[in-house]
């Protein structure tokens, strides 16, 4: 693939529709569709900075984060809305996107964004127009009443009959209570019994009230008894009620506004702990509601390389699709979505999983591409998990954060065990940073063993953390942390420099080639710039490429296996070996690892620890031998505990071996101990 260079990313970003800007400590390159919006040509803006261009308040705060936080590598990305200010004067609302990207070796900021303004605007008039309505309204007549101690009628003014509809006389006599709402009856005549408990003062309460047509009218009524009435011979309370049924439903519409995202129409997360509060009442501990809390896949990619318009109309397709579902749907926040459904047993629960699945089988259409999309859900289920909804959503919550960690279309429920590796997890990851620079981290070696010699040829680095409150760690425990955070880049350069460097030491004190080989996960692999920080490495310590082999999952090549294919060439132009390892866990179609041209092929130890009790595993060992043998790629089996594996081993006529029969992984002055006794025992 060729790397990425200015020019040919500014060919690629002209054509966008959006707003696109790269810059650095100042604008490089504004795209065409940014000079148009914005009336400024690619000229002017380059004698700026991108900040310099929004309300002066603002600038400080929008540099920092499109600039000073991306550029200091604090995040690899951020979004929000600024608001531009054009060459004719006139404010642009932006929504963008900010991200950190990596050019010819230096870092750039890549702002993508789109024109919003309209959006804005016709939310602005809409809070005016209320604001005005709202006005009108307290310039309309109010109905005065005079309500005695029992809550009879004794007086009405004449806008009775505008406002409710009944003739000034009419209601005369009649108690107010049975015009009054049976739920709200209760309210008012505590009301009324504590103004006259305490003349002088003045009550509002709100209540519903019966108009002539039969209509319930929403009313705040003031309520006030003159001090000494009896002497002024007034019948009884002032009610100065207000009719505030428009106002109501204003207030309501304005709720649902608020309530109702814009983009999908779904609800958001206010709505949604309301109607899981209203479920939970409504089971009354019979049946169970089910939680299921969902994030897409990869969206962020999409958004970035669509467009975030696209990224748009595609949440709203997710979301009509979801509405197929026919449960209670939501949208919390960005891609997240939220189901809430009563079932009355728990296999329903695996019913509805089933169909979200479905919904997710049909490719989604993208600017013309179709898209396959997956996603990562988390479930909790009242009453089992959790007893308020507030809980339920943490809970939910927790469980989606593990299933993203296990990988596309994973859905997770809740356990206690889950919270506490996410737990755990969420403290490794706060620790991480600190680590590197109190040298927590140490490289381990493992012997590998070609099987015909028995002489040690290889090793494998293997990472370790001394954790001060966890002890050592092994990978499994913090690789996918700091694949999450990006901070597997470092990690894996530390590694590189680590394990280079002391397999050359070994190489000069023991006279002979040993290679090394270097776990790499998908990410790593797939960074743009992983050949030139390996052949840095190799520079700096001046270390034979093909000595250095590097070792991806299975599952890792069969991520995007025409990328994985196009890559691996370039390794090998390199000279460079390459290793599948953890063969036979991820199912994957001879053909591609024919195609991938792999050099060796590590058996997992899953297959080897029980193969000589296991049929199963014993099969596969056997086959993946002899595909090696046939593709002529070497084998290297893992986990070789006993002697009767090695034996076992060499009858298939397995190539190489590795495991704690012969040494466990062990720290670099460890290793040339064990290597100087060997090799004195000729090995
Ligand atoms: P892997 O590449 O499959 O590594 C082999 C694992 O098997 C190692 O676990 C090793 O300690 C263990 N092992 C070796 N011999 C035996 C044996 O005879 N019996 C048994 N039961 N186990 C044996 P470890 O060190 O915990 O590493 C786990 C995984 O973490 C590795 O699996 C590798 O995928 C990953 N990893 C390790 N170091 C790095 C690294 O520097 N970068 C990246 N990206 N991943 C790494
Ligand atoms: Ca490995
Ligand atoms: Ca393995």
């Amino acid at each position: 693939m060729k790397s990425l260079t200015k020019k040919s990313i500014f060919q690629i970003l002209e054509e966008i529709p959006a707003v696109v800007v790269l810059y650095g400590d100042k604008i490089i390159y504004a795209n065409l569709f940014a000079c148009k919006l914005t009336g400024y040509s690619l000229k002017e803006f380059r004698k700026k900075h991108l900040w310099e261009f929004v309300n002066q308040k603002k600038r400080e705060e929008i540099k920092q984060r499109i600039w000073d936080r991306i550029k200091s590598g604090i995040l690899d990305r951020v979004e929000g809305v600024l608001k531009f200010i054009t060459k004719e004067g006139r404010h642009i609302h932006l929504k963008y996107i900010a991200k950190r990207i990596k050019i010819e070796d230096e870092y750039f900021g890549l702002l993508l964004g789109v024109d919003i303004s309209k959006e804005v605007n016709q939310e602005k008039r809409l809070r005016n127009f209320i604001k005005k309505l709202e006005k009108l309204l307290e310039y309309s007549s109010d109905v005065i009443m005079v309500i005695d101690e029992n809550g009879f009628i004794k007086y009405e003014s004449p806008s009775v009959e505008r406002v409710l509809g009944y003739r000034q006389k009419e209601r005369i006599g009649k108690s107010i209570f049975g015009y009054i709402h049976p739920n709200d009856i209760e309210r008012v005549k505590k009301a009324v019994k504590k103004i006259f408990k305490n003349p002088g003062t003045t009550f509002t309460v709100e209540y519903r009230e019966r108009d002539k047509t039969g209509k319930w009218r929403f009313m705040e009524t003031v309520i006030y008894l003159p001090d000494g009435w009896k002497e002024l011979e007034i019948e009884g309370a002032i009610f100065n009620e207000r009719d505030n049924t428009k106002k109501k439903q204003i207030e309501r519409s304005i709720l649902e506004l608020t309530y109702h995202d814009q983009l999908t129409g779904l609800p958001r997360q206010s709505w949604f702990l309301k109607q899981l509060k209203y479920y939970i009442f409504q089971t009354k501990e019979q049946g169970y509601v089910l939680v299921l809390v969902l994030n897409i896949a990869d969206f962020e990619r999409i958004n970035f390389v669509y467009g975030i318009s696209t990224g748009d109309s595609l949440l709203r397709e997710i979301a009509n699709r979801l509405k197929r579902l026919n449960v209670s749907i939501s949208r919390l926040f960005g891609d997240n979505f939220a189901l809430l459904v009563l079932i009355k047993d728990l296999g329903q629960a695996d019913e509805i999983i089933l169909h979200l699945r479905k919904l997710f089988s049909k490719p989604f259409r993208l600017k013309g591409d179709e898209v396959k999309l997956s996603f990562y859900a988390g479930a909790s289920i009242y009453p089992i998990d959790g007893k308020s909804a507030e809980e339920l959503l943490r809970k939910a919550d927790i469980a989606l954060f593990k299933a993203k960690e296990l990988g596309e279309g994973s859905v997770l429920f809740y356990s206690s065990r889950v919270e506490k590796e996410v737990l755990e997890k969420k403290i490794l990851k706060s620790s991480l940073f600190n680590a590197f620079e109190k040298k927590q981290f140490k490289v381990y070696y493992q012997p590998i063993i070609e099987i015909e010699t028995e002489k040690v040829v290889g090793f494998e680095a293997l990472l370790r953390w001394m954790h001060p409150d966890f002890g050592l760690l092994c990978p499994e425990k913090f690789i996918s942390v700091a694949e999450n955070s990006g901070f597997i880049f470092s990690l894996g350069e530390f590694v590189l420099d680590s394990a280079i460097a002391s397999v050359k030491r070994l190489q000069k004190e023991f006279q002979r080639r040993f290679y090394i080989a270097i776990n790499f996960s998908l990410k790593q692999f797939l960074d743009e710039s992983l050949l030139d920080v390996i052949n840095n490495y190799l520079h700096i310590h001046s270390f034979n490429s093909s000595d250095l082999i590097l070792e991806i999952t299975e599952r890792t090549a069969m991520q995007e296996p025409e990328k994985t294919k196009q890559i691996l060439r370039k390794i090998r132009e390199k000279g460079i070996r390459i290793a599948i390892d953890d063969f036979g866990t991820a199912y994957s179609s001879l053909e591609y690892l024919i195609e991938f041209e792999v050099d060796k092929i590590k058996i997992d130890k899953k297959f080897v620890l029980p193969m000589l009790s296991n049929s199963k595993a014993m099969t596969i060992v056997k086959m993946t031998i002899g595909l090696c043998r046939a593709l002529d790629i070497v084998s290297v089996a893992e986990g070789v505990e006993t002697q009767e594996h090695l034996i076992k081993l060499k009858n298939l006529g397995c190539r190489e071996a590795q495991g704690y029969y012969f040494s466990p992984p062990m720290e670099l002055n460890s290793l040339i101990e064990f290597m100087k006794e060997r090799i004195q025992n000729n090995g």
